[in-house]
C-alpha cells in the first residue's frame, strides 16, 4: 500500500466495539483496575480543556480512539508509483503490545489501524491482530491483497477491516503493481468477505485511472454490490514529495502524471478522499522506527513508543492550538477541523484548502 494511505480512516467499525460489552472482558479486571483506568483517562481529558474550538475538541476526542501502527516498511512489491522508502526497521509484537497496552491505560481506545509496508509479511501479525481483538478492539488492516492465507489465522473477523488498495481497473492495477495482481487482489476481496471481514478499498488517483473512476467503481458494485467503499489518494504531488523527509520518491511518471490543483480539488468534492477537505486526520501514528507522530504523514514526531502517552498526547494538542491561533491570519483556517502539520499540510497550499472545502 501506498504511505499516503496510511490514511487516517473516519472510523467506521461495522461492529460495534465496546469492553464492557464482552461478558469475558468483565470477568478479566479487577474494580481496582476499573478505578485506575477511569482516573487516568478523566486526568487525560482535563488537557482537552484548552481553546480548541468545540468541533475540534469532539472530533479529537474520537480521533484519539483509534491508534495507527506501521511495523514495518518492507514490502513485497515494487509498485511503479510507490514513494516510500523501504528502510528495514521492524517493530517486535512484544513492543507493539506493550505501546497498545500503555496506551490502553490512559485514553480510550477503540480501534487499531495496521498499515506498512505490507503487514501480512509479518509472520507475527495474525497473533497480535488476534490479541487485539480478543480484548474487543477493532482493527483494520491496509494491505496490497496478496496474501490470501493470511485470512485464514483471523479467530475474529468479524472485527476485522480489511482495507485493499486497487488502482483502478485491470489494466491501470496491473501496469503499476505488475501483470496479475490486480485478479489477485481482487479474489483477496472475495475471500476476505466469505470469512467475515469488513471491505473497503483504497485508490491512488494519477492521470492514468482518473477519468475511469465511474467504470471501476461499477465493476466493484457488479462484484461486490454496495459493500464495499473506496476512498481516493490523490498521487501525492511534488511539493509533498519535496517535503516529506522519508516518503519523497517521485517514482515512475511516464503514464502515471500528477494531478493538476484542478483536478484534485474536483476528485475532492465528488468523492471521498484523503487528506478530507476539512481536515482533522491527526491520530497517535507509530512508525516503524519506534516514533510517534501526530499523523499518518508526520514529518515532526511528538515523541517515541517508549515515552509518556500523555506527555505525546499534550504535544499533539499543542500543534492544534498552534494552528488555530494562526487562524487570524489565515481564514482559510477557521473552519476546519485542524492540521498538526500546518508548515507541510501534505504539500497543500491554504488556498488550495479553501476550494476543496467549497
Ligand atoms: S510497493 Fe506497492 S504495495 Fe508496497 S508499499 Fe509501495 S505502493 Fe504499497
Ligand atoms: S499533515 Fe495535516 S493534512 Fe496531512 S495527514 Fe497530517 S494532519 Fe492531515
Amino acid at each position: 500500500m501506498y504511505h499516503d494511505e496510511r490514511a487516517h480512516l473516519r472510523f467506521r467499525p461495522k461492529v460495534t466495539p465496546s469492553l464492557f460489552h464482552s461478558f469475558e472482558f468483565c470477568f478479566q479486571i479487577i474494580p481496582t483496575f476499573i478505578n485506575m483506568q477511569w482516573y487516568n483517562v478523566s486526568h487525560m481529558e482535563e488537557h482537552m480543556n484548552k481553546k480548541l474550538p468545540l468541533h475540534t475538541k469532539t472530533h479529537l476526542t474520537n480521533a484519539l480512539k483509534q491508534l495507527y501502527i506501521s511495523p514495518l516498511e518492507r514490502c513485497n512489491l515494487a509498485c511503479k508509483i510507490c514513494y516510500t522508502a523501504k528502510p528495514t526497521h521492524i517493530l517486535t509484537e512484544e513492543s507493539l503490545r506493550d505501546f497498545v497496552l500503555r496506551y490502553k491505560k490512559v485514553q480510550e481506545l477503540e480501534s487499531v489501524l495496521l498499515c506498512g509496508g505490507e503487514v501480512t509479511l509479518l509472520t507475527y501479525m495474525p497473533s497480535f491482530i488476534n490479541w487485539l481483538t480478543e480484548q474487543g478492539l477493532y482493527v483494520q488492516i491496509i494491505t496490497n491483497g496478496t496474501n490470501l492465507a493470511f485470512l485464514d489465522a483471523l479467530t475474529k473477523p468479524s472485527l476485522v477491516n480489511v482495507i485493499v488498495s486497487i488502482d483502478g481497473r485491470q489494466p491501470d492495477h496491473d501496469a503499476n503493481r505488475g501483470e496479475g495482481q490486480f485478479a489477485q487482489t481482487i479474489a483477496f476481496l472475495q475471500k476476505a468477505r466469505e470469512k467475515g471481514c469488513a471491505l473497503d478499498v483504497f485508490t491512488v488517483v494519477s492521470q492514468r485511472n482518473l477519468r475511469d473512476l465511474s467504470a471501476f467503481e461499477k465493476e466493484l458494485r457488479e462484484l461486490f454490490g454496495l459493500s464495499v467503499h473506496v476512498t481516493y489518494h490523490p498521487r501525492k504531488s511534488r511539493a509533498y514529495l519535496q517535503n516529506h523527509p522519508v516518503s519523497n520518491r517521485v517514482g515512475e511518471v511516464d503514464g502515471f502524471g500528477f494531478l493538476s490543483q484542478k483536478e484534485m480539488n474536483t476528485l475532492a468534492q465528488e468523492h471521498d478522499v484523503f487528506p478530507p477537505p476539512i481536515l482533522g486526520c491527526y491520530q497517535f501514528a507509530l512508525m516503524s522506527d519506534g516514533m510517534v507522530y501526530a499523523c499518518c504523514e508526520g514529518i515532526r514526531p511528538i515523541g517515541k513508543m517508549t515515552d509518556d502517552i500523555t506527555v505525546m498526547r499534550e504535544k499533539l494538542e499543542q500543534r492544534l492550538h498552534d494552528w488555530f491561533a494562526g487562524a487570524v491570519t489565515a481564514p482559510e483556517k477557521q473552519d476546519t477541523l485542524g492540521c498538526v502539520e500546518p508548515q507541510f499540510l501534505c504539500g497543500m497550499s491554504l488556498s488550495y484548502l479553501h476550494m476543496r472545502k467549497k
